[in-house]
């Protein structure tokens, strides 16, 4: 399959790592992390330019590695929230539901008292779109489907998240490529959608003092397998949680709402109406999670390859010094 961008391309550009670094919803797991093993990594890390060594993530990686994943586990719960939003509410839509709540779920993880600066969380929400692009042509199965084509989802997503604030995201939209004039159109399609979201929404906004009937939780399924190192990330990250709870505070529930992570055999999330709950399959986190560090696997072997390399030219010419004398 074909790929525009490459997740290894991206890293290189330091574009994963950068908006990272600005992070405010740094995990505890990172934190605990750089407590316990900060010193021996940093150790490691100077030797890294001299040294051949066996793969091993820096700090910096598993930091960028735990955005990565929690930015594009963030994206998908609320896309999925949306469609329990516009179920709950009986929202009107007008035009492709999937297309309404990928820019709901934009609208709702951007953060609202941003000054200028990129949400790293979406950022890389943004990027993971990107690596997951291909350059075949669709067929008719795609167009025909429920979901817009992924390059137009992804282009879609990024106008409404660059159009919230052109000089936060100006770098990723430089990497990216996108089309200059096109991204004029931005900032005023992301001042449409943000209107006419909360307009819609504005019934079922809780006022002051609201107290709220129904509640959204997040529960847990065994991520054994596979999908373990995944799931400790989003575990041990409690976003869901405070997600949650902004999202019990926010609107009026006319129903409880489960977040459920759990296994489910593919790569995928689900809203069930039936029972209004959000199924997030811990193989799709999976897969943000293998897709980084895959990247990384790459990066690694390219670095040690140029090692090997260097060793042996030095090898070489130490031989020809003593060959001389
Ligand atoms: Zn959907």
């Amino acid at each position: 399959m074909g790929r525009l961008f490459t997740m290894a391309a991206l890293l290189a550009a330091g574009l994963l790592a950068a908006p990272v670094q600005a992070a405010e919803t740094k995990p505890d797991t990172a934190k605990k992390a750089a407590e316990t093993k900060g010193e021996a990594k940093a150790g490691a890390k100077s030797d890294g330019g001299t040294k051949r060594r066996k793969f091993e993530m820096t700090e910096d990686q598993r930091e960028s590695l735990e955005a990565f994943v929690l930015g594009n586990t963030l994206f998908v719960v609320f896309h999925e929230i949306g469609h329990a939003l516009v179920d709950q509410f009986n929202l009107p839509v007008l035009g492709r539901e999937e297309d309404a709540v990928d820019s709901l779920a934009a609208i709702l993880m951007l953060p609202e008292d941003e000054e200028g600066e990129g949400d790293p969380l979406i950022a890389n929400a943004v990027l993971g779109w990107a690596f997951t692009l291909s350059d075949e042509t669709p067929t008719a199965e795609a167009y025909m489907d429920e979901h817009s084509l992924d390059q137009q989802r992804f282009y879609q997503i990024f106008c409404l998240v660059y159009g919230s604030s052109p000089k936060g995201y100006a770098d990723l939209a430089e990497y990216l490529e996108m089309p200059k004039d096109k991204l004029k159109r931005c900032p005023s399609q992301y001042a449409q959608t943000y209107d006419n979201w909360w307009k819609a929404l504005g019934p079922d906004v809780a006022g002051k003092g609201f107290k709220p009937k129904h509640k959204v939780k997040v529960s847990y399924g065994s991520a054994k397998g596979d999908a373990r190192d995944a799931g400790k990330i989003v575990r041990e990250a409690k976003l869901f949680e405070s997600v949650a709870e902004s999202l019990t505070e926010t609107f009026r529930l006319r129903r409880p709402i489960t977040i459920r992570f759990e296994k489910c055999g593919i790569a995928n999330a689900f809203y069930r109406p039936e029972e209004g709950d959000v199924t997030i399959c811990w193989e799709l986190v999976d897969s943000y999670h293998d897709g980084m560090v895959g990247a990384y696997k790459a990066i690694h072997r390219e670095e040690q390859k140029a090692l090997k390399a260097e060793e042996r030219k030095k090898a070489k010419a130490l031989k020809a010094e003593q060959g001389k004398s």
